[in-house]
């Protein structure tokens, strides 16, 4: 379940948000880091909240949070929506309510069940420890092979009944294919609805921005979304054609800035941010 019928009336509180090509500043663009600023800030405050949600593992994420200081996240949702982490007394800790969650829904299938299933593929070969987790099984894999290998996944995952699924996807920067083995369903935007719907928070005061198409299942969910002015080809025509299909174009945001700074407009749009007065 992806999705959920929004209350217009309640004001957001809370910015979750893509790292890569959105709330991460563009190279070079210095409008981008005064937008950042301005979230800090305002973060730093106590008046927003802040969720990110992304496809790097947890420790590139503190990376990134390192080395383009960015505010601490009250939460973190990392490894394409298969691991969430809490901030408790200035220390990420794992959310065991939503491990219990997926415990239970992959029936107790564990990643050596499923790895067990998937031994003596031609050309998959597990990657290091640092992308795997309890709930995902990354593996990588020649680009030529990579479609291929995931049918033939698919079709082992189906012929042992475990409730898991694959995703692949190319690599443009290391030139190689990569495949992630998660719990059927499991997403970012999965992640963020059970979160929204199990912790001190719902998901009317949510705003969600992303760029690309991994971000397309969370713009749609009926958070308040924005699409930032440098996201992928189509993606705000796809998006907008979803929305106002269910009724809730006035959801959507559509930025003029790139990345942060489209952040920034979006959030000031919705009233989770005051804008400029000087
Ligand atoms: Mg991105």
């Amino acid at each position: 379940m992806n999705e959920y019928n929004p209350q217009p009336k309640i004001p957001a509180t809370m910015l979750a948000t893509d790292l890569d090509g959105t709330l991460i500043p563009l190279p070079g663009n210095d409008s981008n880091k005064e937008a950042l600023a301005r979230i800090f800030d305002d973060h730093e405050s106590g008046a927003i909240k802040l969720i990110y949600a992304t496809g790097r593992h947890f420790e590139s994420v503190i990376e990134a949070i390192e080395t383009y200081t960015l505010p601490r996240p009250e939460w973190i949702i990392c490894d394409v929506g298969s691991a969430i982490f809490k901030l408790i007394e200035d220390e990420y800790t794992r959310y065991m309510p939503y491990e219990a969650h997926l415990l239970e829904s992959t029936g107790s299938v564990n990643r050596e069940q499923v790895e067990e299933a998937l031994t003596g593929i031609d050309d998959l070969a597990l990657q290091p420890p640092e992308y795997q987790q309890r709930f995902k099984v990354s593996y990588k894999c020649t680009t030529e092979t990579l479609s291929k290998l995931v049918a033939t996944i698919e079709e082992r995952l189906t012929t042992a009944n475990m409730p898991y699924d694959c995703m692949g996807s190319e690599d443009p920067f290391m030139g190689c294919g990569l495949i992630d083995v998660l719990p059927r369903n499991i997403s970012k935007a999965y992640a963020l609805l059970w979160l929204a719907t199990h912790d001190d928070f719902s998901p009317d005061e949510v705003i969600y921005s992303g760029d690309s198409e991994n971000d397309y299942a969370a713009l749609v969910s009926g958070f308040r979304a924005i699409v930032v002015a440098n996201c992928s080809d189509g993606l705000v025509d796809k998006v907008q054609q979803k929305l106002k299909a269910r009724g809730l174009e006035e959801r959507l945001y559509i930025a003029k800035g790139k990345a942060t700074s489209g952040v920034l407009e979006g959030c000031q749009h919705f009233g989770l941010m005051k804008a400029m007065t000087s």
